[in-house]
């Protein structure tokens, strides 16, 4: 079953509001596994939303519309479905009686309903109408020949309830699949590189569907499947997951549901976890990150279990007196260099008595570049349990950018080492 999403309303063509119908019925109706064809949008023109309905048909078998059912002259989206299937408008007694109710219970006059409300009572005899709890306007089902016109209101409060409460009941009667989604999160790979990774899974997909969306840093993968009920859902989409996995795992860090797919704070909430699941103490001194991998493993509640410290050591001297870095490393490799980092691990470790030692050491800009050390040049260093390990990335963006993510580069080696 295709459906076709139109919104109506000069208003949302003209910047003057946001589409957040569309958003909110396409999300409810994927979760339904009805495939939205296509979302359009139209002004409060008959001529065009004539023109919108003849196309949509062409590949969908319902159009759902928001918007056009309010009193006014200018509001004709029914007027246009019934106009689409050549049927007549009459009063609906009952719809009328409804709207009365309602207009009395808000001004406590039935003399002060406008005349023109009595357009929202008139529906053509083989539509079928659907109940506004919300607001003053019913919406309705529109149907000939196995074409179906679904009309709802604009309001999104009244839009929802309509939604819930009338329309999805009855799409649900059209379909016998139920769809479920799980998210996978991917530090350290590109969104191309990892297309070209799955290109074969990519390729073939059909059920369950997958896709790649490329965030700050990270790559989000949504693996997708249809199934006659839950548990066969969920079944495939473990099955691809699988697939997914034995392909790229080493960078996958995180898998859930919908719940994870939007946070920033993922990767930092995972290292904390690691680190308290494998009771291991940690204590970071950082120059270029400034105290920002402190602060994001801060942010995770218990982890003063396993953050011992966190220095932010950045002038030469600090890395002397505090971390133990030898002058002449600084004098013949200079503050950006895998020595310095490694020796500032070590010396944050054992100072603090950690089991890991994590530092950080780079040119932020964005002055302070060379050929050598450009700008984005940051060593990271990692002393684990008396093992050294050091790492060079060279990161593009601002000063800021530079920092944040040699913090996530930086947590994403310690998530490596505990897994
Ligand atoms: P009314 O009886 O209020 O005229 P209506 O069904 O005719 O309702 P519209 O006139 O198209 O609907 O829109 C009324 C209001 O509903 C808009 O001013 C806007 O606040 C909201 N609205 C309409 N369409 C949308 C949309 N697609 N997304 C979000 N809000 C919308
Ligand atoms: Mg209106």
């Amino acid at each position: 079953m295709n459906i076709e999403l139109i919104s109506v309303g000069t208003e949302l063509l003209l910047g003057d509001i946001v589409n957040t119908n569309a958003q909110y019925i396409s999300k409810e109706l994927a979760l339904l596994g009805i495939n939205v064809h296509k979302q359009v949008t139209v002004g409060d023109n008959m001529d065009r939303l004539l023109d919108c309905f003849s196309k949509a048909f062409e590949k969908s078998d319902i159009v759902l519309t928001t918007g056009g059912l309010g009193p006014t002259g200018d509001d004709i989206t029914k007027e246009a479905a019934a106009k689409f299937f050549d049927q007549k408008m009459l009063l609906d007694e009952k719809s009328w009686e409804k709207i009365k109710e309602r207009v009395l219970k808000f001004t406590g006059d039935i003399n002060k309903i406008p005349k023109n409300n009595i357009k929202q009572a008139m529906f053509p005899k083989e539509a079928m109408i659907i109940p506004n709890n919300n607001g003053t306007a019913p919406g309705a089902i529109f149907e000939k020949d196995g074409k179906r016109i679904i009309v709802m209101p604009g309001p999104p409060k009244e839009m929802m309830a309509m939604f819930n409460e009338g329309v999805l009941p009855y799409l649900k009667k059209e379909t016998d699949s139920v769809f479920a989604s799980k998210y996978i999160r991917l530090y350290g790979i590109g969104e191309s590189a990892l297309e070209i990774k799955l290109l074969d899974i990519l390729d073939k997909q059909d059920n369950p569907t997958v896709a790649l969306y490329a965030k700050e840093g990270e790559v989000l993968i949504r693996v997708t499947a249809k199934a006659p009920d839950k548990e066969e859902c969920l079944k495939l989409v473990q099955e691809k997951i699988k697939e997914i996995e034995e392909i790229c795992g080493e960078y996958i860090y995180l898998i859930g549901d919908e719940s994870i797919s939007s946070s920033q704070t993922e990767l930092d909430n995972v290292v904390a976890k690691l680190l308290i699941e494998n009771k291991k103490t940690i204590a970071v001194a950082e120059s270029c990150t400034g105290g920002m991998i402190a602060a994001n493993l801060i942010n995770y509640p218990g982890i003063s279990e396993c953050l011992l410290e966190g220095c932010v050591t950045y002038s030469n001297n600090a890395k002397m007196n505090r971390l133990g870095v030898k002058k002449d490393t600084l004098d013949e490799l200079g503050a950006v260099s895998s020595q310095t980092a490694i020796e500032m691990a070590i010396g944050i470790a054992k100072t603090s008595g950690a089991d890991i030692g994590l530092s950080t050491t780079g040119v932020a800009g964005p002055d302070g570049g060379s050929e050598e050390k450009p700008v984005g040049l940051v060593y990271i260093g990692l002393y684990v349990d008396g093992q050294e390990f050091v790492y060079k990335n060279i990161f593009s963006g601002n000063r800021l950018k530079i920092r944040e993510r040699a913090t996530r580069q930086a947590l994403d080696y310690v998530r490596q080492k505990l897994v």
